[in-house]
């Protein structure tokens, strides 16, 4: 997608706080952390939301998920613990469109309790 910003992330087009990558996803720091640790893991793939997530998608994203969690470890917040945020759609609060896993920790996080 030539105007999604974390595509041109992915592309190197835009510089970012790269923590992982592979082939298939990316993790970097986000911009405007909400907590002491704030990462984003992304499919180097474009898929807009989950609501645009297919069948042949499943892989990425449970990669996505075991990518987040390696995060945390290497973050040093695996014990303490995380929270794990995907958001879908303007009521979410979603503001970039191409699929991401917040991982947020290293503090006692408020908000949501779900
Ligand atoms: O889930 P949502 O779409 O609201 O989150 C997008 C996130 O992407 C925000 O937390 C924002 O700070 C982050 N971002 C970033 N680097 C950019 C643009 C946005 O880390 N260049």
């Amino acid at each position: 997608m030539d105007d999604c910003i974390f595509c041109k992330i992915v592309k190197g087009e835009i510089p970012s706080r790269k923590v992982f990558e592979n082939d298939r996803v990316l993790a970097f720091h986000d911009i405007q952390p909400l907590a002491p640790a704030h990462v984003l893991v992304i499919p180097k793939k474009h898929i807009a939301s989950m609501n645009e997530a297919q069948e042949e998608d499943a892989a990425v994203l449970g990669e996505l998920l075991l990518t987040a969690k390696q995060v945390a470890g290497d973050l040093g917040i695996a014990e303490s613990g995380y929270r794990l945020v995907n958001n879908v759609g303007p009521d979410s609060g979603q503001l970039v469109y191409h699929i991401h896993v917040h991982v947020l920790g290293g503090e006692q996080l408020g908000g949501l309790n779900v």
